[in-house]
Parts: C-alpha cells; structure tokens; sequence
C-alpha cells in the first residue's frame, strides 16, 4: 500500500568522532532527524562508548578504523589529521560512501589524487563549514567591482601558527578574481615593518591578528569616493560549523565527484 512515508534519514559515519570537531559532529548527526549517526571510528578511543553532547543518547562502540566497521554509511564525516583523512579518503573512493571533510591542509596533489578516484561516490572538502563565513566570502566578492580599495583583517586564537588564515585568502582570491581595478598602496614610509600588513592576491591587503580569548573572526573592508563596506563575520564556538556540516552530509548525494567549498551547497 502506497502511504505517507517519512524520507529515510541519510545514514552517517564520523572519522575522528572522539575528537574536539568529530565529537560536536556526532552529537550534530544524533540531533537531526534527517540524518542517522551509524559509525564512529577513532583509534583514540577504540573500543569506548562514544561520548557527545547531544539531545538523544548514544550507544555506539567507537572503531579504531573504518576497515572494522560491520555495515556501509552513506556518508562519511571527516575530522580529523591531514595523514589519516588521506587514508580515510581512500578508504571512502575505494568503498563508494560519499566523503564530507572538514580537516584542513590538502595540496593539489591531494585534490588530483581525490578527484581521480572518487568515481563511484562523491567528496565535499570545506576548510570552512560556517555559514556565515560563506556567505562572507560571497558578499564581498559581489562587493568587489564597486570599490577600489579593500583591505581584510582576519583574527583568530592565539593556537594558531599559520598566516593569513585560508578563509582570508580565499577571500581576497574571490575579490582579486571579481575585478582587477585596485588602486596602489599609497604608502612610501614605513616606521613600523609589516604595518601595512602583507599584500595578498591583487595587491589586496591582508592583517592577521592573533589574540587570546577570540576564536576565528574576519572583517572585510572595502572603499571608495564617500563611503566604506565593512563586512564580518564571527565564530564564536565549534557550534557555528554545525549547520554547514549537516547541510554537506544531506546534500553530497546530489552533487557528483569532488567540490572544494560549501559554496555551491548553499543554492542546493
Ligand atoms: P582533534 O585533534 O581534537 O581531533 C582529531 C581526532 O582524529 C582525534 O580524536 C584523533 O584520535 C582522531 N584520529 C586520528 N587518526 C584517525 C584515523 N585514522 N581515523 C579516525 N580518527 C582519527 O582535532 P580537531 O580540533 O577536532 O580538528 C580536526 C580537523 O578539523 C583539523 O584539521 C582542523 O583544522 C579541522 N577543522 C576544520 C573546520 C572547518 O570548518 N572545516 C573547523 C574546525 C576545525
């Protein structure tokens, strides 16, 4: 008999579930009704109950690695180093279960290898899951060919070790792309070395500040003739990556082979 029937919730593993993103992760799966936590693999906690914050209970056993999960999810979430989610991502192509991966630190080569052998499931790569800083990026490179100067200031924790942040080059990539007419930095003396920050794509000015207390921030700025855009945008805590992560792993399905960015997933 043909009736109303609920979708299927969307079935989903997470790698690294014992860690700071992977745990926040498990308990974001757990909390939606479209999506069904089935797999947790960490070798940080083989054999454990899974521990996570969520509004339902858990009794999923963590497994050290994804060779000992019993049964397929349709989706794979990935938080985790840069060595281990290279092999989980094998992994994942090899198995055909679809891959969403938030761990950061892939080169090109990375990105070749993926997009040769993702032939039978699909991978969404995000260095950013929020939102917010999506649509930052958007708005400033719609902002772009309006105004001739534009600096960005990016500013996070004081744990992190690399600068500009790839959030702020991405930016500064979309914008320079956007419109090539930049004015010249007027400055000629400089009292203070790398006061005027360091010059990114298009001569675009790039500040990173790193300071206790903050997590990760941006502000994009733009100038012309009488007035200015300030754009930015604030994560506060690891809940602000949620929604984009729950978006990633509901919509996978439906974009084939490999995508770099969760641009694309915000318009379906
Ligand atoms: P973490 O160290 O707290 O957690 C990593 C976990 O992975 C650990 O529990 C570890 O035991 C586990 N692990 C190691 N090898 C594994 C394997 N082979 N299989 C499964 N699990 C394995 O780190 P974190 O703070 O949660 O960050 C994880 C990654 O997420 C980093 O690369 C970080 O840069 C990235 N990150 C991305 C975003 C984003 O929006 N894309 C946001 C925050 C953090």
């Amino acid at each position: 008999m043909l009736g109303n029937t609920a979708p299927m919730a969307v079935s989903v593993g997470v790698f690294g579930a014992a860690g700071r993103m992977g745990a926040t992760v498990c308990g974001a799966v757990i909390d939606d009704p479209d999506l069904e936590l089935v797999a947790a693999v960490d070798p940080g906690a083989a054999g454990e109950k899974l521990r996570v914050v969520s509004r339902v209970a858990s009794d999923l056993e963590v497994a050290a690695k994804a060779e000992h999960l019993e049964s397929l999810p349709a989706v794979m979430i990935d938080f985790t180093h840069l060595d281990a989610a290279r092999h989980n991502l094998a992994w994942c192509a090899e198995q055909g279960v679809h891959a969403v991966v938030g761990t950061t630190g892939f080169g090109d080569d990375d990105l070749e290898r993926f997009r040769a052998t993702f032939t039978r499931s699909n991978c969404l790569i995000a260095p950013n899951f929020a939102i917010g800083a999506i649509l930052m990026m958007r708005f400033a490179e719609m902002a772009a060919p309006w105004f001739e100067t534009a600096e960005i200031i990016e500013l996070h924790h004081d744990n992190k070790v690399d600068s500009p942040s790839g959030t702020a080059m991405r930016t500064a990539e979309r914008m320079a792309a956007a419109s090539p007419e930049w004015a010249a930095d007027p400055t000629t003396t400089h009292t203070v070395d790398g006061a005027r920050g360091g010059a990114g794509p298009a001569g675009i000015r790039m500040h990173a500040v790193r300071m206790r207390g903050m997590v990760a921030h941006q502000e994009v700025l733009l100038g012309t003739t009488g007035q200015t855009l300030s754009i930015r945008h604030d994560s506060y805590d690891r809940s602000s990556f949620m929604p984009g992560v729950v978006l990633g792993a509901k919509r996978i399905g439906d974009h084939p082979g490999v995508t770099v960015g969760l641009d694309s997933f915000l318009d379906g």
